[in-house]
């Protein structure tokens, strides 16, 4: 059922909802209407070394400040513009906005690895790695300083044409990371053969750390794993100092979690 809000008007689409087709037509309107006018922003979060709490990334997070609704987060927004088609304009404000940022941040001094997500219907798209690239040289900016961050579900569905992309984006210059590891149903088999830089390991996993065993054994697997594999792992969803130790303790190098940093906006990114 839609949500509404307290003035009535048709709120967001919800995932796990039965929207109906008036809604989500309402809902397309304004998304659209939103990325033309510049009504979406970028927060980033921190990802840090686990040992010192230095900053060596960050994530840029899209939001929507919707004049109606306020601060929308993707979750209730990106579902929509993937199924609408929008996910294609979208993801190219993000792809040009991620730029400017760091082109911004480049002239300041600072120059954090960036991580940008691609949502699944995003990959579709034959020329997604020459726009991407094309907005990183617009700006002059080292490709390899960028990440896409691809979830796990995507990439290791079977579909060929996401293997040889995760290629194409390495080729190009970019950085690779699988979001969200161990969230999907994946075969590891796979996995050894994918050109990937770092695995982000799904924060329900560190979310039952310390208090369930099974959790951090599947934590420090992975972590093992992609130390076997020749990648980085980041444990994403740290939220706890019990859970940052535990990572300490299990020679984690990376780290991404409220208690870190949350996303904020560019200008209370906390420089080096
Ligand atoms: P993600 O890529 O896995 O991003 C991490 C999400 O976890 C973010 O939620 C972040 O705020 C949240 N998070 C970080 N640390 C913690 C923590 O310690 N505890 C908890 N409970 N949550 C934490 P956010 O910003 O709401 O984004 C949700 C998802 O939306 C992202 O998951 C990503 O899949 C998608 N998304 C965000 N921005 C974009 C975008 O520009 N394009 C596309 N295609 N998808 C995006
Ligand atoms: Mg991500
Ligand atoms: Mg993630
Ligand atoms: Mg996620």
């Amino acid at each position: 059922q839609a949500k509404r809000s307290g003035r009535g008007t048709v709120a967001f689409y919800e995932p796990d909802g039965q929207d109906d087709a008036r809604t989500r037509l309402l809902v397309t309107s304004r998304l659209r209407r939103a990325i033309a006018e510049d009504e979406l922003l970028l927060h980033y979060q921190p990802i840090v070394r686990v040992e010192t709490g230095e900053l060596i990334a960050v994530e840029a997070l899209v939001r929507w400040q919707d004049p109606e609704q306020g601060l929308v987060p993707p979750g209730l927004f990106i579902p929509v513009a993937e199924d609408t088609g929008l996910i294609d304009a979208l993801g190219q404000w993000v792809v040009e906005a991620v730029c400017a940022q760091a082109a911004r941040w480049r002239d300041e001094g600072f120059t954090p690895q960036i991580g940008f997500n691609l949502s699944p219907r995003q990959l579709r798209r034959p020329d997604l790695v020459e726009l991407i690239a094309a907005a990183i040289d617009a700006h002059a900016l080292p490709r390899e300083q960028f990440t896409a961050e691809l979830t796990e579900s995507a990439v290791l569905s079977d579909e060929h044409r996401h293997t040889s992309l995760l290629e194409e984006l390495r080729e190009a210059g970019l950085k690779v990371a699988i979001d969200d590891f161990g969230a999907g149903h994946s075969s590891l088999g796979r996995l050894r053969a994918l050109a990937v830089d770092t695995l982000k390991v799904d924060r329900s996993f560190l979310a039952g750390v310390p208090e369930d065993p099974t959790a951090g054994a599947i934590v420090a697997a992975v972590l093992s794993l992609a130390d076997a594999l020749g990648m980085n792992a980041v444990v994403e969803g740290v939220e706890t100092d019990a859970q940052l130790a535990f990572l300490r303790e299990h020679s984690c190098a990376l780290a991404q979690g409220f208690l870190l940093g949350r996303p904020v906006p560019p200008d209370e990114v906390p420089r080096p």
